[in-house]
Parts: structure tokens; C-alpha cells; sequence
């Protein structure tokens, strides 16, 4: 006889809604935490809002060894899913921009709402002592967990990925993983800062500056706003490329991204007198407009500039390159990329095909999802999918 049905590892969104859903279905789970408290990422996600969804979530929006990997569990449990639960709690919430959905008044109500939904099932939460020996005989799992210790035929690894350390985080579920068979991808920061070194460091003197920017890098491009911090770059654009930014890869910003082919001549027939830099300072905060000037090595009034130095100043103006020097690491990224091999993985119940029993769900999975919504949505639809088969 075991003591549970399931045994589920880390009670954060992924943790949290697994459980929730095999309590509901009268599984006996326990959800164990080394925090002192459930669901801490949520608590500081989306700013102390949690951006709880994405309305246009769809599978071509996360990053994985296996881009086809999520599309069952986000087909299965959509945004709209989550949504209804959150409406059902009398939860007020709002579309911020680009159909991210934030709760009006604090991330505390979704974790307030996962915890009920917990106890709607029966799930027996234990927070606040460090998981110790974990494994597996007769069909069993056997977890230690401080002075205790519990068995189940499921067990669910949800103990997310190292990015935020501080707030717990750790690679645990990798190290887990890794022992009983699971290939692991490599890990790396993701929806992080990045740095710049070198001749770039001038660009750090603009700390503070943003600017509504196209970035890419390969051909995923992002249209959001850039920031100059005292490191590098940062601001929604740069996290979201930096997901597939590879050391040592240039980052083309475009500074313009309204600007029409030929402004820069076209500017020069129309207003001759104007300088470059105030020209640019109407598009762009001045203090950008002025460095931008600088790098280019050009300024002065329009009619005295050559036409072949205005259309490289326009090439460049929509091409700059950024090439960072590193990522401020896991310390500030929101999210890791990488993670338990989705090769090891059933996308319908997020079992090992090689361990039976054994789950992985959430961010310990490699499927990384763009900012804005798109990891708790993965949390939550990969949750449900393993908490409908333990
Ligand atoms: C600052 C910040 C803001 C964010 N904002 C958003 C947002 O607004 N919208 C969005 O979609 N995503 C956001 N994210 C990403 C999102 O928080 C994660 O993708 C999501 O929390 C992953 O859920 P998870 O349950 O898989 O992992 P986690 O939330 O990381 O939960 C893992 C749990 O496991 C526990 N744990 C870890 N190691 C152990 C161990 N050894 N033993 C026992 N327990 C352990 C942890 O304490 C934690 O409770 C944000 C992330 C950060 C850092």
C-alpha cells in the first residue's frame, strides 16, 4: 500500500494546478515544497500582478529541442481554461497589451485561487522542509522530506528551473531527472539583461533611455521597447530575443521601425536645415538621438551631408548591431531555457516513456515560452495534462 496517489515536487503554478487537478479527480496527493511558502514566482511575477495568460497563446511561441512537444497539453488547456477559473473566483483582471491578462489587484489572488482549488481536492501540502533521498522500488516512489518520508506510484517532478535563485529556485529537477535516466538539455538564462562589453560600454551611459525598437537575431524578430541600463540592454524587446540569442551572435536593432525607405534623403529635400541629431531627437529620446549621432560619425545640417552618407546613416539606423558580451545570468532571468529532454517526455501526460510513473511538468521541461503570459500558461496546460493521468 502506498501512502498517496502522487507525489508532487514543488508547489509553484505547475506544482500547485497538477495537484489541484489529480485532487479533484480524488487522487490522494502530496505537494511538497522546501519554501516556506507555496507559489513564490507568482507572487512577484507580472510585477506583483502575475501575467497570468496569454490570449494568443499558440505552440509556435515557445522555444524547444521539440517545437512540436507543447502543442497537445496547450491545445488541451487553453488560456481561455485558465481564464474561466479565474473568472469562476471573482478574480478582476485586465488585457495590458499584446492579449497579456494581469489580475487588477494582486499575483497573492492566483495563488489564493490554486490553493483552493488544492483543497477542493484534498491535496496535503507541506511546505518548508528540504526534499531529501528520492527513489523508486516495486513500483513505488519514496520521497524523504525532512523528518518524513511518503510513497506513491506517480511521482511529479514541478520544481521549475534555476532562474531567481534567491526565491529557491534550483536545479533539483535536473539532478532528479538525471538519476533516473532523463536526458537533460542544457540549461541557460532566459528573458534576461544582457551585457555589453567593449566599444559598446558607451551605450551603458544612457542607463535609463527606452525606445520602441525592432530587434532580431536569426529570423525571429520582436517589435517592443528596448531600455539602456547601466549593464547593457534590457526592456521587453532584448528579453524576448534573448531567449534565442547565442553567445557571440549580433542583436540588429532598428531603431526606426516606422521610418519609410529613403526618409533620410526625403528629410534632406524638405527641411535642409535641420541637424541630424534634432531630426533623429524627434523620433528617439535625445540623449539616444546624440549617441546614435556619435557612433555614426556624422552630424551637422541635412543639406550639407552627402546622399550616400545619409542612406548609410539610414542602412545603419535600421540595422544596428549589438553584439552582448553575456547575460546577467540566472540571477535575473525570468525563466530558464532548457531543461528535462522532451525526447524522455509523452506530450499527452507528460510521463517518462522509460520511467513509468515519473512526470515532469513546467519549467523543468525544455519548452520555454516568449514574455507576457506564455509560461504560466505552459505551467498550467502541462499541469492539467499530468494531473489527468497520475
Ligand atoms: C521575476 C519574474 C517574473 C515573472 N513573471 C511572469 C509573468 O508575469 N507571466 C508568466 O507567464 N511568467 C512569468 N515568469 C515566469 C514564471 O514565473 C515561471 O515560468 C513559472 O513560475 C514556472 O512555474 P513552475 O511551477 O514550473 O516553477 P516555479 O514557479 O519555479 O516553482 C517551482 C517550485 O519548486 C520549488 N523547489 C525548487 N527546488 C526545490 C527543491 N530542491 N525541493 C523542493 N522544492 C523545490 C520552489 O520553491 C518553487 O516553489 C516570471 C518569472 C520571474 C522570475
Amino acid at each position: 500500500m502506498s501512502d498517496y496517489d502522487a507525489i508532487v515536487l514543488g508547489a509553484g503554478g505547475a506544482g500547485l494546478m497538477c495537484a489541484a487537478t489529480a485532487g479533484q479527480r480524488g487522487r490522494r496527493v502530496l505537494l511538497l515544497d522546501h519554501a516556506d511558502e507555496p507559489g513564490k514566482k507568482i507572487l512577484i511575477s507580472g510585477g506583483g500582478r502575475c501575467n497570468f495568460t496569454n490570449l494568443h497563446t499558440a505552440p509556435d511561441r515557445y522555444l524547444s529541442q521539440n517545437p512540436h512537444f507543447a502543442k497537445s497539453a496547450l491545445g488541451r488547456y487553453t488560456a481561455q481554461d485558465f481564464l474561466a477559473l479565474v473568472e469562476a473566483e471573482g478574480i478582476a483582471w485586465h488585457e495590458k497589451t499584446l492579449g497579456q491578462l494581469f489580475c487588477d489587484g494582486s499575483a497573492r489572488q492566483i495563488v489564493a485561487l490554486l490553493l483552493a482549488e488544492c483543497a477542493k481536492g484534498g491535496v496535503a501540502l507541506h511546505c518548508g522542509d528540504p526534499i531529501g533521498e528520492v527513489s523508486h522500488a516495486d513500483g513505488l516512489y519514496h520521497v524523504d522530506y525532512g523528518p518524513h518520508s511518503a510513497t506513491a506510484p506517480a511521482l511529479v517532478i514541478a520544481t521549475g528551473g534555476p532562474s531567481i535563485p534567491k526565491l529557491g529556485a534550483s536545479g533539483f529537477a535536473y539532478d532528479l531527472a538525471r538519476r533516473f535516466g532523463l536526458k537533460v538539455v542544457e540549461p541557460r538564462p532566459a528573458l534576461v539583461p544582457l551585457t555589453l562589453g567593449g566599444d559598446e560600454v558607451l551605450f551603458r551611459e544612457l542607463s535609463g533611455v527606452a525606445a520602441e525598437v525592432i530587434v532580431s537575431c536569426g529570423k525571429v524578430e520582436f517589435r517592443e521597447a528596448a531600455l539602456f541600463t547601466h549593464r547593457g540592454l534590457s526592456g521587453p524587446a532584448i528579453l524576448q530575443i534573448s531567449t534565442y540569442w547565442r553567445r557571440g551572435e549580433a542583436i540588429a536593432t532598428d531603431f526606426l521601425p516606422d521610418a519609410p525607405r529613403g526618409w533620410l534623403a526625403e528629410a534632406k529635400r524638405n527641411r535642409p536645415r535641420v541637424a541630424l541629431r534634432k531630426l533623429l531627437g524627434e523620433a528617439l529620446p535625445d540623449r539616444l538621438a546624440a549617441t546614435l549621432c556619435d557612433r555614426l560619425h556624422i552630424d551637422g545640417e541635412l543639406g550639407a551631408l552627402t546622399d550616400k552618407a545619409l542612406k548609410a546613416a539610414e542602412a545603419r539606423l535600421a540595422d544596428w548591431r549589438f553584439t552582448p558580451n553575456g547575460s546577467e545570468g540566472f540571477a535575473k532571468a525570468e525563466v530558464t531555457a532548457g531543461g528535462i529532454s522532451t525526447a524522455e517526455l509523452s506530450s499527452k501526460t507528460m510521463e517518462a516513456r522509460r520511467m513509468p510513473g515519473l512526470y515532469a511538468i513546467g519549467e523543468a521541461v525544455d519548452v520555454t515560452g516568449w514574455l507576457g503570459g506564455y509560461n504560466f500558461q505552459w505551467a498550467w496546460a502541462s499541469a492539467w495534462a499530468a494531473g489527468l493521468a497520475v
